[in-house]
């Protein structure tokens, strides 16, 4: 891609349109970033070559905009751009046409950052200048300094990137399963598929994409003819890597399915975390990367903080963060994966998501909830009468003192709200900290 000398608007001024403007400006680009935030000052980092205008989301006329993925599929925004602009990209769009070496790349609604870091540490055993980033945190173009030829590049992608992206073309890709999340960014579950299924629009003969075999709305997708397909499966004996004998199995080649590691072996709660290391397995082992260096990165896999993470065991009763769990489907994985009695805390700010399944699971499941944030009363409709008994609070401290008067010696104290955070706080991450730190200050 020809940067020097070229225009580029880079629209937003979070973190990965920063990367972007500053990797533009680097190759000789006039770049321009806008944010429309009109109280954001220039950002700290950014380079001294690249105009900043904060206040507008205006693109200079025939410029490529770089898009943030931070302005929905549905915002009029979009359009008014587009119109203006010569051509719109995303960051990772940018990144790919940009990067000396070859992508992996993990996306679906549930498990791509524990992928993502599973595949990456898989990697770095055979390849050192393995990077690791993109939706996890740190925006890919942040990380093209560093690239060779040599290099490999795992990427997480959301479906907020794919909307962007138009050539990005990752050797293999993985798609770890879809629910319903964010259709208030794309408009419908239908276009929220639609964006997932772009990880493979580019993808070529000798690429493959895995797909999970145990997902009833991939099942229904039209399988591409391009790129090749490859499955996963906690069920299917038949699929390219799979669960059997509490062992994860990896395929060859040959068709000969082999042992990889028994389930003791993985250091993780959960069968979805089962499902997340035969998809990082099957993709290494794709990429050819030898059965040997990807157990030996499993076997030492350290979950990510918010993921089921338990905070402490207090007078018999473990409190769990599992503020990462930002949808039904995600909390409903949380909830599956922990053994013995369940007190439940969840509620948060609303994406539209339907309730009903995780209501069910939450019935057959929790022996107490506990509900605040915005969607207390909503998850509180869903559950209904009759199951457990439901609290409903406004604020998490409320929540964090009525499971404290609830919980017994051998009760796990479980958050996984099932919603995103923004009601209350600041990201999942602050949500996750704060309960951290409530559950330590117990007397
Ligand atoms: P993502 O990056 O897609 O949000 P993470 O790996 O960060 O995924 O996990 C987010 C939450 O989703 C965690 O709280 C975890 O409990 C749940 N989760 C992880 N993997 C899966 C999976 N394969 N299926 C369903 N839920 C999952």
């Amino acid at each position: 891609m020809k940067v020097a000398g070229e225009r580029f608007t880079v629209v937003g001024a979070g973190r990965s349109g920063v990367a972007a403007s500053n990797a533009l400006a680097k190759r000789g680009g006039d770049v321009l970033l806008v944010e429309a935030n009109a109280e954001a000052a220039r950002p700290a980092g950014l380079d001294e070559r690249v105009a900043y205008q904060a206040g507008t989301n205006d693109v200079r006329e025939g410029d490529v905009a770089v898009l943030s993925p931070g302005v929905p599929e549905v915002s009029p925004v979009r359009g008014q751009i587009a119109a203006r602009a010569g051509e719109v990209i995303g960051e990772v769009e940018l990144f790919y046409r940009l990067a000396p070496c070859p992508t992996l790349a993990i996306t679906g609604t549930d498990g791509k950052s524990t992928t993502t870091t599973m595949l990456g540490d898989i990697a770095r055993v055979v390849n050192p200048g393995t990077f690791v980033g993109g939706n996890l945190g740190n925006p890919l173009c942040e990380g093209l300094d560093e690239l060779t030829a040599d290099s490999l590049v795992v990427a997480e992608i959301s479906c907020f990137q794919l909307t962007t992206c138009s050539t990005f073309r990752p050797r293999v890709a993985i798609v770890t399963n879809i629910a319903e999340d964010h259709l208030n960014y794309h408009g419908s579950f239908e276009a929220y598929q639609a964006a997932k299924r772009r990880i493979w629009a580019a993808m070529e003969a000798e690429d493959t994409v895995i797909l999970n075999a145990d997902d009833g709305f991939i099942a229904a997708w039209e399988r591409p003819a391009v790129p090749q397909v490859k499955t996963f499966s906690l069920v299917d004996t038949d699929a390219d890597a799979f669960f059997a004998d509490r062992t994860l199995w990896l395929r060859g080649p040959d068709g000969v399915a082999s042992p990889l590691m028994t389930r003791d072996e993985l250091p993780l709660l959960g069968g979805h975390n089962v499902a997340n290391a035969l998809a990082a397995g099957l993709a290494a082992a794709t990429w050819g990367i030898p059965a040997a260096a990807i157990r030996e990165a499993l076997m030492a896999y350290a979950p990510l903080p918010h993921r089921l993470a338990t905070v402490r065991t207090r007078e018999g009763v473990r409190w769990v963060n599992d503020s990462k769990a930002t949808n039904p489907n995600a909390a409903s994985a949380g909830l599956r994966a922990i053994e013995g009695p369940v007190i439940l805390l969840a509620g948060g700010s609303a994406k539209d998501a339907d309730f009903t399944a995780f209501a069910a699971l939450v019935r057959e499941r929790a022996r107490a909830v506990i509900l605040f944030g915005a969607t207390r009363d909503a998850l509180a409709a869903a559950i209904g009468l009759g199951g457990p008994a439901v609290t409903v609070v406004e604020t998490m401290a409320e929540a964090l003192e009525v499971a404290q008067g609830l919980a017994v010696s051998g009760d796990t104290v479980l958050l996984s709200p099932a919603c995103a955070s923004f009601d209350q706080f600041k990201s999942y991450g602050h949500r996750g900290d704060t309960f951290t730190e409530m559950v330590n200050a117990l007397p």
